[in-house]
């Protein structure tokens, strides 16, 4: 069974790992969102791919869920306390091998879906990873004091305090999906949205053109990432807003209405199930707290069975 997984980053990575337990990962095709991706001390940072990459080749760091496990921050220092550079977006020094590596293969020449395949390939995933779009798109806020906030300097420099007005992805009209999405998707006999952000990772993912449009005849389902109105991390409830939706399991799936053929939501939102159906796809109710291997695991089935 050919499996397609759109992926942000840490929800992402987390039900990941179960469900390269419930599936041939040979025969899975992981595409990640790049719009969290920045440029820092002159290297290209793309978040989710490297969550995802060190979270299943056994590198991430336990407690965080995104950066490496017994990370240091000699660099870090030295640029903020010798240099004076900007400090809001720490890299650690294990991590900052994974970048330097990225700069300099993009530098010559190689396309982001090349770097990516060099790295994941480096780190051992069982399965295909692959960035949305190889060219350069940036996740922009603007907030409703009326900056124009990169989504970093947002969420990590600001820690997601100034309020949304709007979210768009800068260079979407000009990019295309990379070498490998659309064909993966086509040939996929289910593409799971991972429990990720709906506004800027799946949201940003389905923002490059081309890719919506390959889902209408595909089956999708997806995992509700808002669990009893609330966010189980993140902070996808400031950005909802923003687009329209309602904070909780229902307001996201009818974000997906014209593709979403099946919607896992948690226990907690069992009496939202018969609204979810009524506005289309076929529900399933489970535990959805991914804090064990297994639970995640388990989730991760009852995704394939509703497809
Ligand atoms: P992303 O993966 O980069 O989009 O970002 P995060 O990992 O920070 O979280 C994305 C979404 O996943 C958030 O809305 C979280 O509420 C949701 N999420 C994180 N962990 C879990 C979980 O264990 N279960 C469920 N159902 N959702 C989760
Ligand atoms: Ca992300």
């Amino acid at each position: 069974m050919n499996v397609v997984a759109l992926a942000g980053g840490v929800g992402a990575a987390r039900f990941l790992t179960g469900l390269v337990r419930a599936v041939d990962p040979s025969a899975l095709t992981v595409i990640a969102n790049t719009g969290d991706d920045l440029r820092l001390h002159g290297l290209h940072v793309s978040p989710d791919l490297d969550t995802i990459t060190y979270t299943l080749g056994g590198g991430v760091h336990p407690e965080q869920g995104w950066g490496r496990a017994d990370e240091t921050s000699t660099v870090a220092t030295e640029l903020a306390q010798r240099y004076g550079r900007p400090s809001w977006f720490t890299l650690g020094d294990r991590d900052l091998a994974t970048h330097l590596v990225r700069s300099e293969r993009l530098a010559a020449g190689a396309s982001l879906s090349q770097v990516t395949a060099e790295i994941a390939g480096a780190w051992g995933l069982p399965f295909v990873l692959l960035p949305m779009t190889d060219d350069p798109v940036e996740t922009r806020i603007l907030t409703t004091d009326g900056r124009d906030l990169g989504f970093q300097r947002w969420w990590v420099g600001e820690r997601a305090a100034p309020a949304v007005e709007r979210v768009w992805l800068a260079g979407a009209e000009r990019s295309r999906p990379a070498a490998g999405v659309l064909t993966a998707i086509e040939q996929a006999d289910v593409v799971v949205l991972c429990p990720s952000n709906p506004v800027v990772s799946i949201g940003t993912i389905l923002a490059v053109p081309g890719i919506r449009s390959a889902l209408l005849p595909a089956t999708v389902v997806g995992v509700s990432p808002i669990v009893g109105g609330r966010v189980v991390r993140g902070m996808a409830d400031r950005l909802l807003p923003a687009v329209g939706a309602n904070v909780n399991a229902a307001g996201v799936a009818r974000l997906y209405a014209d593709f979403l053929d099946g919607w896992v939501i948690d226990d907690a939102d069992a009496a939202l199930g018969e609204q979810i159906a009524a506005q289309g796809p076929k529900v399933a109710v489970t535990d959805t707290i991914m804090d064990t291997v297994e639970v995640t695991e388990s989730l991760a089935r009852t995704v394939l069975g509703l497809a």
